[in-house]
């Protein structure tokens, strides 16, 4: 997972950095780091936790200079060790470098390997160590050609914001498994990002996302040059974003994702017409799906579970006794609207299955007399490989249980799942340009 924020041309660049990490850290809640450069040198800070967590007003006058970067981290590669908290630093002859990756790279084991063989000591656990490695020892002559000649031999996901003392880079693997987004503000400030939400924060308006295979490269003025990574691959852009991973007011691939989850459920009512007292999702994750559904079929939308927006990412368990606590901490059923009732529960997607079946489980005590659950994509069987954070295939539920398996495991009367032509007219696309690897088991690296 891990979001992603940069900017160039401002001179409160770190400040701004610090404000789009606001509107990504649902991408990442493990650490945040932000590095910022003033055309000589660069300026670091990472803490673990959430990025209100690590800043002080304080920490703007260490980040000094016109162009930063940023990152919130959710491990999906090395440990949640300091170590690995993003951005990193390398030095290199003449000057620093510091990476921001979002993405996960595929052949990183055996470039690691490759690369220690050769005397090169790590300092991280991290993929995304072995980048500023390899630009240390490429032959070309000037940075620019040097992270060049190291993007080609990367593979797999990489949506990366790169800052020298003098130079910024944007870059988005030949495939464009993740998004990168760069907006500008009316001033000239330009803003990268991995989701557009960022955007309406700081006052930028979307102007292009980074194209799949492109490193844009700016000065600290924000003048820049496109080059492209050469390498003729398949575009597989992660169609996950839409169904989970991305706020609803983002824009991912050009597409508004409020659009997308609400086509989801719309299209879940094509090919499942059912009836019910009343269409209640899993919030956050399934509430718009679900609101496309009870429009589609007009049947009443109610919020059956109510959230609460204060659950951190631990919490101590008091007691075993207490059945289904973490699902309980986080939702509350609302009996008036349950009690002896037939529900269509809506929710994006089934994983392990032990949410759900806590949550069916929930409803049951609450007094619901009859449930069917709708899931607003195919059954996710595969794991990702390319940046999103799933278990080992043995532990999603699709990979192992048939439908009715499913079913009975996590107790509801009905589950229902939407089709991959279903998920596809939802995005307003087909699947030519997407990678749909957690669902299909067709990976395009
Ligand atoms: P479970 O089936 O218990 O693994 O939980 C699945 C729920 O977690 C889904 O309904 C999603 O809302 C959410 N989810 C989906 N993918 C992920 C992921 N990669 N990491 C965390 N939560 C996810």
């Amino acid at each position: 997972m891990c979001g992603i924020v940069g900017v160039v041309n401002n001179p409160e660049a770190s400040n701004l950095v610090y404000l789009g990490l606001y509107a990504v850290q649902h991408r990442g809640q493990e650490a945040a780091g932000i590095v910022s450069s003033n055309g000589e040198k660069l300026f670091r800070m990472r803490r673990k936790g959430l990025v209100e967590e690590g800043f002080k007003k304080e920490s703007f006058t260490h980040l000094k200079g016109p162009m930063a970067i940023g990152h919130v981290r959710y491990s999906t590669t090395g440990d949640n060790i300091q170590r690995n908290y993003q951005p990193f630093i390398g030095t290199l002859e003449g000057t620093d470098v510091s990476v921001a990756h979002n993405g996960n790279l595929t052949n990183f084991k055996k470039l690691k390997t490759e690369l220690q063989m050769n005397g090169a000591v790590f300092q991280s656990t991290m993929d995304t160590e072995v980048i500023l490695h390899l630009i240390a020892r490429s032959s070309k002559s000037t940075l620019q050609e040097k992270i060049l000649d190291t993007l080609k031999k990367l593979e797999g996901a990489f949506s990366l914001l790169l800052l020298s003392n003098d130079q910024f880079f944007a870059i988005r693997d030949p495939w464009g498994f993740r998004p990168l987004s760069m907006g500008r503000k009316k001033d000239g400030t330009v803003v990268f990002a991995s989701e557009t939400c960022a955007f309406d924060l700081v006052d930028a308006v979307f102007e292009r996302d980074i194209l799949p295979g492109e490193m844009l490269v700016m000065d600290r003025t924000g003048k820049a040059t496109s080059l492209k990574i050469d390498k003729k691959v398949k575009t597989s852009q992660c169609v996950f974003e839409h169904v989970y991973f991305s706020r609803p007011d983002s824009q991912v691939y050009e597409k508004s994702v409020y659009q997308t989850r609400k086509n989801l459920g719309r299209e879940l009512a094509k090919e499942h017409t059912l009836t019910a007292d009343c269409v209640i999702p899993v919030p956050d994750s399934g509430v718009l799906s679900a609101l496309g559904y009870a429009q589609e079929m007009n049947i009443p939308f109610q919020m059956g579970l109510i959230r609460n927006h204060y659950v951190g990412r631990t919490f101590i368990e008091p007691e075993q006794s207490i059945r289904g606590f973490g699902v309980k901490l986080k939702l509350n059923p609302v009996k008036s609207e349950l009690e002896g009732k037939h529900v269509i529960v809506v929710d994006d997607s089934i994983v392990r299955g032990t949410t759900s079946k806590k949550i069916v489980k929930m409803l049951r005590e609450a007094g619901v007399k009859k449930i069917t659950m709708m899931i607003s994509s195919p059954p996710f069987a595969n794991p990702c490989f390319y940046g999103i954070d799933t278990p080992n295939k043995d532990d999603l539920i699709a990979s192992k249980m048939t439908l009715s398996q499913i079913r009975d495991f996590i107790e509801v009367d009905e589950l229902r799942y939407l089709s991959l032509e279903g998920m596809y007219k939802a995005v307003g696309t087909t699947h030519e340009t997407f990678c749909d690897a957690c669902f299909t088991g067709k990976y395009p690296v």
